[in-house]
């Protein structure tokens, strides 16, 4: 469901400040945003700390890539959200963070196995990650589209996250818990190595998600 304009600024400015809060971003890093309609979007701007935002700051962009609202420069990766708005119809939020644990995995060419608790494979599925692509270039979100189509959540090699959802709250939600798989996959790590669950016991996790009322896109563990 599309938003107003003055609660998409409201909603923006809270997540952006819990996506740095819980340490998701740091810097100037990450980008959120929420469509405001089939043509329009709202998107954080550039150069600035997500602590720091103000609703004022934020820039309302057309589909081409025109900012029709704000002044400053909208973020360098709104063409990773206007891919996701594109391809995605079903989807109203996006958030674009660097999760540094989650990240960390990609560097050192280690799967992060979203599939060893409940409410990983549960909310989130079996996370693909795209190959890394030059940030802030057409590259990248060209290295993610296909998967975006499979997956509310994208990781992006040696780079980052997106996550993505009907709300931001929705979108958030799943970002701190690819960050929270990440940690306590490197904690099972440092205690001698995870255990995986079974495909049976993974097929039966999948099938509550209609229970629990998920209806996030997900990959499913039997997909590459
Ligand atoms: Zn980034």
């Amino acid at each position: 469901m599309a938003c107003t304009d003055s609660s998409a600024r409201r909603e923006i400015v809270h997540y952006s400040r819990k996506v740095h809060a819980s340490g998701l971003v740091c810097a100037t890093d990450g980008n959120l945003s929420l469509r405001l309609d089939d043509s329009r979007f709202m998107i954080t701007p550039s150069g600035v700390r997500k602590e720091d935002i103000s609703e004022e700051m934020l820039l309302v962009m057309n589909m081409e890539g025109d900012v029709l609202e704000g002044e400053g420069r909208p973020s360098t990766e709104y063409k990773l959200h206007r891919e996701v708005y594109r391809r995605r119809p079903d989807i109203t939020a996006v958030i674009h963070a660097h999760p540094p644990k989650a990240v960390a995995f990609t560097i050192a060419g280690r799967r992060l196995d979203t599939g060893l608790l409940p409410e990983c494979v549960v909310t989130l599925g079996n996370v693909p990650v795209a190959p890394y692509a030059l940030p802030g270039t057409e590259a990248l979100p060209r290295s993610m589209t296909e998967l975006i189509c499979l997956s509310d959540v994208v990781l992006l090699a040696r780079h980052g996250s997106v996550t993505a959802g009907t709300s931001l709250g929705e979108a958030f939600k799943k970002l701190e818990k690819l960050e929270q798989c990440a940690q306590i996959q490197l904690y099972a790590e440092a205690l001698g190595g995870p255990k995986p669950f079974s495909s049976r016991e993974i097929a039966d996790l999948e099938g509550l998600r209609g229970h629990y009322g998920v209806n996030s896109r997900t990959m499913s563990f039997g997909e590459a």
